[in-house]
C-alpha cells in the first residue's frame, strides 16, 4: 500500500512562483514589484544598523540557550506593547493588556484564529475584500467560518460606506479584521473620520475587532500609525491586535511578532492568557528567542531604539519618494491623474488599478513584474527607474 498515493499536489504560491520568473529573465532592465519586502537603492532587502548592534551584544551577553516561557521573554512583551499602545497607556498601568509573543505576525494570527475557534465558538471572521492571501487560508485552517466585507470597488476606490454597510449587517459577537495601517494589499486606508465610523458599527453591532498591525511606522510614522489601535483600545473593553516585527524591525526570517490582547479586567486577562499558553504550547511550544531578543534590545536602549526610528524614517521615506515620483514620472503621459491615488496610498504596496491584461504585458513587454490583481510592492521600484516603468505603464494603458 502507498500511503501516500491519495495525496494530490497544489500549485504553489503565485507571488513565489513570479520572483522565480523574475529571476529566470536575462533582461537586465527587469523590475521586481511583486515580492512584499522593504528594498534599498540597491534593490537589498536591508539589516538595519540597530539590529546589527543589538545583534552583537546579544552574541557576547549571551549565557544560555533555555526555553523562553509561553508568552515568550517579559521584557519584549512589555516594550512592545509600549511601542504598541504607547508607553503611558492607562491599560498598561492598569493590568488590562498583555502580549504573547508569536512566530512573527502570521503566528500571531494563527494564535488569534485558534483562540476564537475554541473559546469563543460559533463567531465567524470577516475579512476585507480585498485582503492579504494568508488570512482567508489560515483562518479557515482554524475552523473559522469566513466572511468578507468590500473594501475596495471596481473602480479602485476605497468604498467605505458599502463597508460600513455591510459591517451593520454582520452577526453580533463575529470578529472583523481590520488593517491597522497600510492595507495589503491595496495600500488604501481608512482615514481618521472613518475609522470613527468603524467603531460605532462594531460597538452597535458588539464585533470583536482583530487589528492586524504589520506595518507599524511604514505609513506615517510609528505613533500616527497607531493611532487606530490606540483609539480602539481606549473606547473598547475587549481587542486583539496581531503585531509583526518583520517589516519595521527588517527582521523577516527571524519570526518576530506577539498577539496583543485588552481584556476588561485583569482576572479576565489572565484566564485569556491562560487559554493562550495552552493553544500555543500545542503549535509551537515556545516561540523563536533570537528576533524578539533584538527587538527588547533595541527597544530598551536610548541609542538603539533612536538609531533604529532614524533608520525606519529613510524606509518609510523611500517609498514615500517612489511613490510621488512615480505619480511625476507619468505627468508627460497625461496619466497623473489618473495614477494619484498612488502618492496617496501607505505602506509597501499599491493597488495600481492596472488590469490582469495590462500587468501580463508589462511582464511580457517591458519585463516589470507585479501580481495579475494590478499590486505593486513600491519598495521594489527606483528613483533610476521611474522613467522607464512610467513609460511602459503609458505603453499599456495607450
Ligand atoms: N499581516 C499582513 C497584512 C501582512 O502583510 C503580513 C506580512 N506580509 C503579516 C501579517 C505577517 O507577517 P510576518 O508573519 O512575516 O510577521
Amino acid at each position: 500500500m502507498s500511503h501516500f498515493a491519495a495525496v494530490v499536489g497544489v500549485p504553489g504560491d503565485p507571488i513565489l512562483g513570479l520572483l522565480d520568473a523574475y529571476r529566470a529573465d536575462p533582461n537586465p532592465a527587469k523590475l521586481d514589484l511583486g515580492v512584499g519586502v522593504y528594498k534599498d537603492a540597491s534593490g537589498l532587502t536591508p539589516i538595519p544598523r540597530a539590529v546589527k548592534l543589538a545583534e552583537r551584544r546579544l552574541v557576547d551577553g549571551e549565557t544560555t540557550k533555555t526555553y523562553i516561557g509561553g508568552h515568550g521573554a517579559p521584557e519584549f512583551g512589555e516594550r512592545l506593547q509600549q511601542l504598541v499602545l504607547g508607553a503611558d497607556s492607562t491599560l498598561l498601568r492598569d493590568g488590562l493588556a498583555g502580549a504573547t509573543q508569536t512566530p512573527g505576525g502570521t503566528g500571531a494570527l494563527r494564535l488569534a484564529g485558534e483562540f476564537i475557534a475554541r473559546n469563543l465558538p460559533g463567531r465567524g471572521i470577516w475579512l476585507s475584500d480585498p485582503t492579504w492571501p494568508i488570512h482567508e487560508p489560515l483562518f479557515a485552517a482554524c475552523g473559522l467560518r469566513v466572511e468578507h466585507y468590500p473594501y475596495v470597488g471596481a473602480d479602485n476606490r476605497l468604498d467605505v460606506d458599502a463597508m460600513l454597510d455591510a459591517l451593520q449587517r454582520v452577526p453580533a459577537g463575529d470578529v472583523v479584521l481590520l488593517h491597522a495601517c497600510c492595507h495589503n494589499p491595496t495600500g488604501f486606508d481608512l482615514a481618521p473620520r472613518d475609522w470613527k465610523r468603524v467603531l460605532e458599527v462594531v460597538k452597535a453591532r458588539e464585533l470583536l475587532p482583530l487589528l492586524d498591525f504589520a506595518y507599524q511606522g511604514f505609513g506615517d510614522g510609528l505613533v500616527e500609525d497607531a493611532w487606530a489601535v490606540r483609539l480602539f483600545a481606549a473606547e473598547l473593553p475587549e481587542l486583539l491586535i496581531t503585531s509583526s516585527c518583520s517589516k519595521n524591525f527588517g527582521l523577516y526570517r527571524e519570526r518576530t511578532g506577539a498577539l496583543l490582547l485588552r481584556a476588561e479586567s485583569s482576572a479576565k486577562l489572565a484566564d485569556v492568557r491562560s487559554q493562550l499558553a495552552l493553544l500555543a504550547r500545542g503549535l509551537w511550544s515556545t516561540p523563536p528567542s533570537h528576533g524578539a531578543a533584538v527587538v527588547a534590545e533595541i527597544l530598551g536602549d536610548a541609542e538603539l531604539r533612536a538609531l533604529w526610528s532614524a533608520e525606519l524614517d529613510d524606509m518609510r521615506r523611500r517609498v514615500a519618494n517612489l511613490r510621488s515620483g512615480l505619480v511625476e514620472a507619468l505627468r508627460p503621459h497625461g496619466l497623473t491623474e489618473r495614477f494619484a491615488h498612488v502618492a496617496q496610498q501607505r505602506g509597501m504596496f499599491s493597488y495600481t488599478g492596472l488590469t490582469a491584461a495590462q500587468v501580463a504585458r508589462l511582464r511580457d513587454e517591458f519585463s516589470v513584474y507585479l501580481v495579475g490583481s494590478g499590486r505593486a510592492s513600491v519598495a521594489g521600484m527606483s528613483e533610476e527607474r521611474l522613467d522607464y516603468l512610467a513609460g511602459a505603464i503609458a505603453r499599456v494603458c495607450e
